[in-house]
């Protein structure tokens, strides 16, 4: 029978119209930056975005992978995009994300209304092998706006020299060339500086945010927090993003400490694995039946969050260069800071070995005390699902009951989702997990 009365509290996150205003803001001030004698780029959720940020503050990016995702959201709009794409010319199976962003650019329609804002730079770093070559189409259709690329596969951070952080330096400065070249502005250190220290305060929050998921009750669900990494992935360099992160901790510390939950009936713990399939995030609430809470995952952790491993082993937030008393004053300080930062990645790390991202998972699964895994097989992203099946026997080894599914997160023809839910409905099965919720 139904239960009716949850044994935790919940309530609605306080900052969460703030969290959508945020976001409805960046798309609408790109798309008008013009009309203010602004310039637009488009860029990586991984670009360095602090770089740009030095050449003025009415500079306003766009990022390529949360547009693809709003693409994806947008069934019928994600649609036509891929086909566009595929009439013209280009392969099915490359990055979902990819595609539906090409197909904005075929059709000239801009997801949330008007044609398509072309950008006056590109500005992009490469780590998986969609990165630049994402930006050199995207450069051809519009006709051939500038593009820099900075490569950062140098390696995982277990083997970091001082060689690599100097290789990447030194694209950023001629990166900063590139930008005052284009742009015929002059490059203001001023600014870079203080997106630089936005983007450790960004990050360093987030994962903190994050870890007061190991608390159970778990105060925020997944979904929840797809809605809130998203701003990190839009412009993490920015005041306003930083400034929401650390509101939004201290907002999520008060829910731990008054017990509040997010889901009524939590009794069962898992985490999911790369993006979700956009289009279809209900299968999150139908967990809640059963009442399974997905705490997050090594994606929503890792993929904007700073970690670092402390001395008990545990993973936790990583500092910030300021609090661990790094004198950022100058270009090539703020440079080297966000090159060595960035190197720490955790999504960076796992495109070297799946035993570096089995290792990250199993620390979560143990930490965040886990009952078991859902990975997505995500056709849709080869990076970042890049040796899942060997994640998969990881987990299994080290205790932990494993659910996959099939889908992609931005191609809505290769996800199932009645079959996603008979999938589910077996593994809280062999969870002892019954649909006894609301
Ligand atoms: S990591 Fe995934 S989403 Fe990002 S560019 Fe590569 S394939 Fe696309």
């Amino acid at each position: 029978m139904a239960e009716r009365k949850g044994k935790y509290p919940t309530e609605p996150l306080k900052c969460w119209e703030k969290a959508k205003k945020i976001r409805e803001d960046y798309y609408r001030n790109y798309a008008t930056a013009h009309e203010r004698g602004g310039l637009r780029w488009a860029g990586g959720a991984w670009s360095f975005d602090a770089i740009p940020a030095g050449l003025g503050e009415d500079v306003y990016p766009l990022t390529s992978e949360p547009y693809g995702a709003s693409c994806a959201y947008n069934k019928p709009f994600s649609l036509r995009c891929l086909e566009a794409t595929e009439k013209a010319g280009y392969a099915r199976d490359l990055c979902a994300y990819m595609r539906n962003y090409w197909g904005s650019i075929l059709l000239n329609e801009y997801v949330f209304g008007g044609p398509f804002p072309k950008p006056d730079f590109l500005w992009q770093d490469h780590i998986c092998c969609s990165h630049a070559k994402w930006y050199q189409v995207v450069s051809e259709l519009e006709g051939g706006i500038p593009h820099f690329c900075i490569d950062v596969a140098v390696g995982p951070e277990t083997e970091i020299n001082e060689n690599k952080i100097e290789y990447i330096v030194g694209q950023m400065h001629d990166g900063i060339e590139f930008l005052e070249r284009v742009t015929g502005r002059k490059y203001r250190d001023d600014l870079l500086i203080k997106a630089v220290k936005n983007h450790f305060r960004s990050t360093s929050t987030w994962a903190k945010v994050c870890e007061l998921n190991k608390n159970i009750p778990a105060p925020l669900d997944e979904k929840t927090m797809y809605s809130l990494y998203v701003l990190g992935t839009l412009h993490k360099s920015s005041q306003v993003v930083a400034d929401f992160y650390e509101e939004l901790y201290k907002e999520v510390k008060d829910r731990v400490e008054r017990g509040i939950a997010a889901i009524p009936n939590e009794r069962c713990r898992v985490m999911s694995d790369t993006q979700p399939p956009w289009g279809f995030l209900g299968v999150f609430r139908y967990l809640e039946k059963f009442g399974c809470v997905s705490i997050g995952s090594l994606y929503t952790f890792g993929l904007i969050g700073a970690w670092e491993v402390d001395e008990n082993g545990e993973w936790v937030h990583r500092k910030t260069p300021m609090e661990r008393g790094v004198t950022i004053n100058d270009r090539d300080s703020a440079l080297r800071a966000l090159a060595e930062w960035e190197l720490h990645k955790p999504e960076w790390q796992h495109f070297y070995s799946p035993q570096l991202k089995s290792e990250m998972m199993i620390r979560i699964a143990r930490q965040w005390k886990l009952n078991g895994v859902m990975l997505h097989y995500n056709r849709g992203c080869e990076g970042l699902s890049l040796g899942i099946a060997e994640n998969r026997l990881a987990l299994l080894k080290a205790g932990f009951p494993v659910m996959i599914f099939e889908g992609n997160m931005g191609d809505e023809r290769e996800f199932d989702m009645t079959r996603t839910m008979s999938r589910i409905d077996a593994f809280m099965e062999t969870l002892g997990m019954k649909k006894e919720f609301d």
